[in-house]
C-alpha cells in the first residue's frame, strides 16, 4: 500500500494486528469529529469547546527557552486574528508551515491571558476556492504511542484507511446476508456500511452501518455455532447409553437420599435421551451453588456404568475431588462399583495400582484433578466425562481427554456460576445447555448483610452466639493472587485476631490456604467437616464445592475486593443445612461506587442468574467468570451487552437457517456458504468443550 514501507508496515503488526487490508478495514475508528462546518474566528465564545476556521497565518516565532520554548502564529480570517501555539515537535512543524499561505485549521479552543489560542491544531493547507469544510465526519482511529511517533496518529490511519477504500470496489466486499434478512431488517449493503462506518457524512450514516456490521459479526458467529451443533447432531459418533440398567435402578430406589427436584430429574432426562442416540454430547449444565448438580452427575455415571463404559468426573482442586469422592462414597455406601480417586498427590505405588486397574476396567468411576488428563492415564473404555466447575480447566487440557478413547466420551460441563444468557448463547451457543432452575425445597435463603469494619466485635459476638449454638462459620480473606505476599500477612494477621476472640480450648480454628501443602489443607479442612473445629479461617480456596451443612455463618472480610459472582459463589457454602444462615460482608468504611453496588446487589437477591447478569453489566462480558476464551467474546464492534436486541436477532435467523437448510444448500443461502468457505482457519475449540 501507498505510504507504508516496510517500516511502517511492521509496527502497524507489532502494534495493532494490521497484516492484511482486511485487518485495516476492520480497524474501526472509536469516534468521529464533524469537522463540516468552518466557522468565523469572530464566533468564538469562551463556551466554544472544538473549532474549525480558515486564514491566513503569518507572524510565525520560536519563544522562550528550554522547558518553556514554543512556537506562535498568528491566523486571521475576514473576522479576526487568534493565536496558534506549539509546545512540541517544533522544529517539523516549523518546517511544515508557511508563512502567508491559507489553513484549514481544526483543534481544541482555549484562553490565555484573554487571548484565544489553539494548542497544537490541526492543519491542512487550503485554497480559498477550495469547498468548504468537509463533507464527512472525520474519523479518530485507536492507535499507540510507537505509531503516532512514526506519523501514524488516530488521524492519519485515517489517511490509509481512506486510501484503501478508493481502491475497494463493491466486488471486494461482496453481500453476505441472504437478502431476506437484509429486507428484514432493512439493514445496508455491506460495501456501504464499510464506507460509512469510516466516513459517514452524518451521524443517521453511521448509526446505519455500525448496525449493519454488528448484526453481520453477531449473525454469522451464531450462525457458526449454531451449524457445529447441527453438524454434531447429524453426524458425530458417540457411544450409546441406550438402557437404564441394574445400578441406576438399585440407587435410584434404595440409595437416593432425598426426592429429586423437578429440575434435577428433567435434566436426567434430557442427558439420557441425548446419549442414547448414537450422537456425542457435549453438554453444558448450569445450576445455581446448591441447586444438587453432584447427584445429577452420581446418576449419569451410573447410566454410563450400567451401559459397560466407565465415567471421569474432573474437579478443580484436590479438596474438591477428594469431597466428591467422600460423597459418592458415603451414598453409594455397599454398591458393587469401583470408585477411586486420582489426584496430583496420590502416592506413585497407589498410582501405579490405581492406572492397572483403570486400563483393566475394574474401576468404574475415576474422580479427580488435572491428573486425569496425562498421557499414561489410560481407560479400558471410558463413556462420559464430567467436568465440575469448567472454568478451571483450559480448553486445550479438555482436549486431551478425547484422546482417552475411540469413540470421544460424552462431555457434560458442569459451572459453579451461572452465566447471563446473553453470555450463554455467545459462548457456549454450539453446547447444548441444560438448566438446574430449581433449589431443593426447603432451603432459606441466606440472610446477606453489609458491616463495616468499626463493627467488628459486634459481628464477631455474632458469631459467637451462633457458634455457642452448636453451628460452625467460616471467615473468608481475599486471596487475589498466589503469590500475594500482602494478602498472607492480612491472612495471618487476620488469624490472630480471629483467636483473640475464639481462644482455645473453648473453640478451634482451622486454617487453609493456598501454601500450605495439600496433606495440610486436607487435614484441615476434614477437621472443619468433621466438625472437630468451630471456624474455618480460610482463603478462597474453599470457593468451590466444599459441603459442609453445620456451618451456617460466613463472614466475608475485605468484601470489596471481590467479585460479585465470586461473593455469591463463597455465599453458596452456607445454607446447605436446615438452620437459618448469614453471610456477613465486612467491608473498610471507603467505598467506591462500584464495590458499594456490588454489595448492596448481594445483600438483596440470592439468585445466582440475576447476579450473573448484574455482574455481566458491571464488568463488561470479557471478564466474567465462566466464560471459555475471553475471544469469543471480543467482537470487534459489537457488544453483548449493550447490544442484546441485536444478538437476540442474530440468533433467531441462525437458528431458523441452520434448522431450515443446516448445509446452506439453496439459492438464498448460497452466499452466506461462500462466505464462510472463505473464513478458514480457525480452530474449531468448540467442539471439545
Ligand atoms: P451444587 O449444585 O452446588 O454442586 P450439591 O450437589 O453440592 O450442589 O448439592 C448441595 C446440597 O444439596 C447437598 O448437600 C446435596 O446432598 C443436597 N441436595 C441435592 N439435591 C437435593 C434434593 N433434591 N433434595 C434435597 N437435598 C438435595
Ligand atoms: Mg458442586
Amino acid at each position: 500500500m501507498k505510504g507504508v514501507g516496510p517500516q511502517r508496515a511492521d509496527l502497524l503488526k507489532k502494534e495493532l494486528n494490521i497484516f492484511t487490508f482486511r485487518d485495516l478495514l476492520e480497524h474501526f475508528p472509536f469516534r468521529h469529529v464533524d469537522k463540516s462546518k468552518v466557522s468565523l474566528i469572530a464566533d468564538i465564545t469562551p463556551q466554544t469547546d472544538y473549532i474549525q476556521v480558515t486564514g491566513r497565518l503569518s507572524n510565525i516565532e520560536v519563544i522562550g527557552h528550554k522547558g518553556a520554548k514554543r512556537m506562535v502564529a498568528a491566523l486571521r480570517d475576514s473576522s479576526g486574528t487568534i493565536e496558534l501555539v506549539w509546545f512540541q515537535g517544533i522544529s517539523w512543524v516549523q518546517k511544515s508551515l508557511s508563512s502567508g499561505q491559507s489553513y484549514l485549521v481544526y483543534g481544541k479552543v482555549g484562553f490565555f491571558q484573554d487571548k484565544v489560542q489553539i494548542v497544537h491544531p490541526e492543519m491542512e493547507a487550503w485554497t480559498p476556492d477550495k469547498k468548504e469544510g468537509k463533507s464527512f465526519l472525520e474519523p479518530v482511529y485507536p492507535t499507540t504511542e510507537k505509531l503516532r511517533t512514526k506519523g501514524l496518529g488516530g488521524k492519519q490511519i485515517g489517511k490509509l484507511t481512506q486510501a484503501l477504500l478508493a481502491q475497494v470496489n463493491e466486488k471486494d466486499l461482496s453481500e453476505n446476508l441472504p437478502q431476506n434478512i437484509i429486507n428484514n431488517l432493512k439493514l445496508i449493503g455491506r460495501y456501504e456500511a464499510y464506507r460509512q462506518i469510516h466516513f459517514p457524512a452524518n451521524s443517521e450514516q453511521y448509526e446505519q452501518a455500525s448496525e449493519r456490521l454488528k448484526f453481520e459479526e453477531l449473525f454469522l458467529a451464531q450462525l457458526r455455532m449454531n451449524l457445529l451443533r447441527s453438524k454434531r447432531h447429524r453426524f458425530s459418533k458417540g457411544v450409546v447409553f441406550d438402557k437404564v440398567g441394574e445400578m441406576f435402578n438399585t440407587f435410584y430406589k434404595n440409595y437416593l437420599p432425598f426426592e429429586l427436584t423437578n429440575a434435577q430429574k428433567r435434566v436426567i432426562r434430557e442427558i439420557r435421551t441425548d446419549t442414547a442416540t448414537g450422537k456425542h454430547m457435549n453438554r453444558l449444565l448450569q445450576g445455581d451453588v446448591g441447586s444438587g448438580k453432584t447427584i445429577v452427575a452420581l446418576l449419569i455415571m451410573l447410566l454410563a456404568i450400567d451401559n459397560g463404559y466407565q465415567a471421569c468426573m474432573m474437579a478443580p482442586t484436590e479438596i474438591l475431588a477428594k469431597q466428591h469422592l467422600d460423597s459418592l462414597k458415603g451414598v453409594m455406601s455397599d454398591l458393587p462399583i469401583g470408585v477411586e480417586l486420582l489426584t496430583g498427590s496420590t502416592k506413585s505405588k497407589n498410582r501405579k495400582e490405581i492406572l492397572k486397574r483403570l486400563s483393566e476396567g475394574d474401576i468404574k468411576i475415576l474422580i479427580g484433578t488435572h491428573a486425569v488428563i496425562e498421557d499414561v492415564v489410560q481407560f479400558q473404555n471410558l463413556g462420559i466425562v464430567i467436568i465440575d466447575e469448567q472454568h478451571k480447566f483450559g480448553v486445550a487440557q479438555r482436549a486431551k481427554l478425547w484422546g482417552k478413547s475411540e469413540t470421544p466420551p460424552h462431555v457434560l460441563v458442569m459451572t459453579a456460576t451461572p452465566i447471563p444468557r446473553t453470555l450463554a448463547m455467545t459462548a457456549y451457543g454450539d453446547l447444548d445447555y441444560s438448566a438446574i432452575d430449581e433449589l431443593p425445597p426447603g432451603r432459606q435463603p441466606v440472610v446477606t448483610v453489609h458491616r463495616y469494619e468499626s463493627q467488628r466485635s459486634r459481628v464477631m459476638s455474632f458469631l459467637r452466639a451462633e457458634i455457642d449454638k452448636g453451628r460452625q462459620a467460616y471467615i473468608i480473606f481475599p486471596l487475589i493472587e498466589e503469590s500475594d505476599k500482602l494478602d498472607y500477612e492480612n491472612l495471618m494477621n487476620g488469624y490472630e485476631v480471629v483467636k483473640g476472640y475464639f481462644p482455645e480450648p473453648k473453640y478451634w480454628i482451622s486454617m487453609v490456604h493456598g501454601r500450605q501443602p495439600s496433606e495440610q489443607k486436607e487435614q484441615n479442612m476434614q477437621r472443619f467437616v468433621n466438625g472437630e473445629s468451630n471456624i474455618m479461617v480460610s482463603t478462597t480456596v474453599i470457593e468451590v464445592g466444599v459441603n459442609v451443612p453445620n456451618a451456617n455463618v460466613m463472614v466475608i472480610e475485605s468484601a470489596e475486593k471481590f467479585g460479585l459472582s465470586q461473593l455469591h459463589q463463597l455465599r453458596g457454602r452456607v445454607g446447605r443445612g436446615a438452620e437459618k444462615s448469614y453471610c456477613i460482608l465486612l467491608s473498610g468504611s471507603k467505598l467506591g461506587i462500584d464495590a458499594r453496588e456490588r454489595i448492596k446487589i448481594l445483600t438483596v437477591t440470592n439468585n445466582g442468574f440475576e447476579i450473573a447478569e448484574k455482574d455481566m453489566e458491571l464488568r463488561g462480558p470479557g471478564d466474567i467468570e465462566g466464560t471459555r476464551q475471553s475471544g469469543m467474546l471480543n467482537f470487534k464492534l459489537a457488544n453483548i451487552v449493550h447490544d442484546r436486541p441485536l444478538l437476540e436477532k442474530a440468533r433467531s435467523f441462525a437458528i431458523a437457517i441452520v434448522e431450515n437448510d443446516p448445509d446452506l444448500l439453496s439459492a438464498e443461502n448460497l452466499r452466506l456458504k461462500n462466505f464462510l468457505q472463505q473464513q478458514k482457519g480457525k480452530i474449531a475449540w468448540s467442539k471439545i468443550s
